[in-house]
């Protein structure tokens, strides 16, 4: 019979994976809960309609990316794709507008698209996520940012670049689209077929071109940058300020548009050069027409999310201590086996770790498993009254009352 196989796209957290994802979890814990942040976790699926309406009808996750299911009676949910819009959605439902504003949330969960999978692509996928809802402020964004990048410098990523923009409103950046679109048919004949292909479909796609002429062309083209209104434009300039004061550098990137329909104003994202083709390790931005789109009453809100498997790709593998055994218990004989389970349970609830033998090893197979996993000491039981503790980095050995055993490893560790 042929031995199954998790589905593509998906991978296994194997222990030493999870050492490491703790690691990132406690960073995250601390970093943002310093900064106010509380742990929220919304359920796995969601109605199908939040993400239609908070991520957009048009965007490729909604169009491409979900997995949507009937729930058995007629209702149509599908696995979370993305965090922001179950938090909003969360926010509205639990009144937390009642709450002092700005609601600070932060959220590490797994999310799920039916994406091609490459290296750092899967179909599911962690990401660790913050959303500050309540607040209109450029602090609440730079502050988001910062606190991003901190979490990737104490995850031990050198080189991470950050892209900045601001898309203004939904109203510019609709003008902006038809300005763009009539540049580019203006010069349609010094444009790569390919790209006069999309005008209609997404202009903006033309600045990604790698041709020279449509380079050169797109060198004089509007940018959205040039065409916010005049209170965006000081939003933006006052993100760019405190970033500044800050000492964090960042690229403008006029030309970054993210896959999700709900932002307006400041838009970023974090890039490692260490990542190969899927370089973006997080990213987020202002998004002030959610919780409307949603159903509630208009509220600025600010966020990101940052790809777990992306920053342990992108961070140094830490030395992993190994796990400390203090004691394994060996079975001389096979009717030692009541003792031995009582002792195991004794070391662990004065706070040792302790591991019995659980297959029919010899005791040398025993004594040979027990140096394996580094244990400290291994207590043999036999059918003596006694029991054999025996140090294994000294090989030293003594006969012992059985209840003297856990007083001498305790010495031993030196915990009493
Ligand atoms: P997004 O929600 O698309 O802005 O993604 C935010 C971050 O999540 C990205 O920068 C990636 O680090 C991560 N991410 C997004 N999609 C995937 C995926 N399919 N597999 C792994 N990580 C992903």
């Amino acid at each position: 019979m042929s031995v199954i196989q998790a589905p593509r796209g998906t991978f296994d957290v194997l222990p030493a994976d999870a050492a490491r994802r703790a690691i990132l979890e406690e960073h995250a814990e601390r970093i943002l809960g310093a900064a106010g942040y509380g742990r929220i976790e919304t359920p796995t699926f969601e109605s199908t309609v939040l993400f239609s309406r908070g991520v957009g009808e048009a965007t490729d996750i909604v169009q491409k990316e979900m997995y949507t299911f009937d729930d058995g009676g007629g209702r149509s949910m599908t696995l979370r794709p993305e965090g922001t819009a179950p938090v909003c959605r969360a926010y509205l439902e639990h009144g937390m507008h009642k709450l002092p504003q700005p609601v600070k949330l932060w959220y590490l969960s797994s999310f799920f698209r039916a994406e091609a999978p490459q290296r750092g692509r899967y179909r599911q996928f962690w990401q660790v996520g913050a959303e500050a809802i309540g607040s209109a402020g450029p602090e609440t964004d730079a502050e988001l940012i910062l606190l991003l990048a901190d979490l990737l410098r104490e995850m031990g990523i050198a080189h991470t670049r950050l892209r900045l923009s601001s898309l203004g409103t939904p109203e510019t950046r609709a003008e902006y689209r038809e300005e763009l679109a009539a540049y580019l048919r203006a010069h349609e004949d010094e444009l790569a077929p390919e790209v006069v292909a999309r005008i209609d479909l997404n202009p903006m796609r033309a600045f990604d071109a790698s041709d020279r002429t449509t380079k050169r062309t797109m060198a004089n083209a509007p940018t959205l940058l040039d065409r916010l209104a005049d209170d965006d434009a000081v939003h933006f300039e006052h993100v760019r300020e405190l970033l500044d004061d800050a000492e964090q550098p960042y690229e403008l990137d006029p030309k970054l548009v993210r896959g999700l329909d709900y932002y307006t104003r400041t838009v970023f994202e974090f890039t490692s050069d260490a990542l190969g083709a899927q370089s973006g390790v997080g990213g987020g931005g202002r998004y002030d027409g959610l919780i409307e789109m949603l159903g509630g009453q208009p509220t600025p809100a600010s966020g990101w999310a940052a790809g777990i498997e992306r920053i342990l790709l992108a961070a140094p593998e830490p030395p992993l201590a190994p796990p400390q055994v203090d004691l394994f218990v060996a079975l001389a004989t096979e009717d030692a086996a009541r003792q031995a389970f009582a002792l195991v349970r004794e070391a662990r609830r004065v706070g040792l770790s302790a591991q019995l033998e659980l297959t029919d090893r010899s005791l040398r197979g025993q004594l040979r498993h027990a140096d394996r996993i580094g244990a400290r000491y291994v207590a043999i039981i036999g059918s003596e009254p006694q029991i054999s503790l025996k140090e294994m980095e000294s090989g030293e050995q003594s006969e012992l009352e059985p209840r003297s055993v856990i007083p001498t490893i305790l010495r031993g560790n030196r915990l009493v």
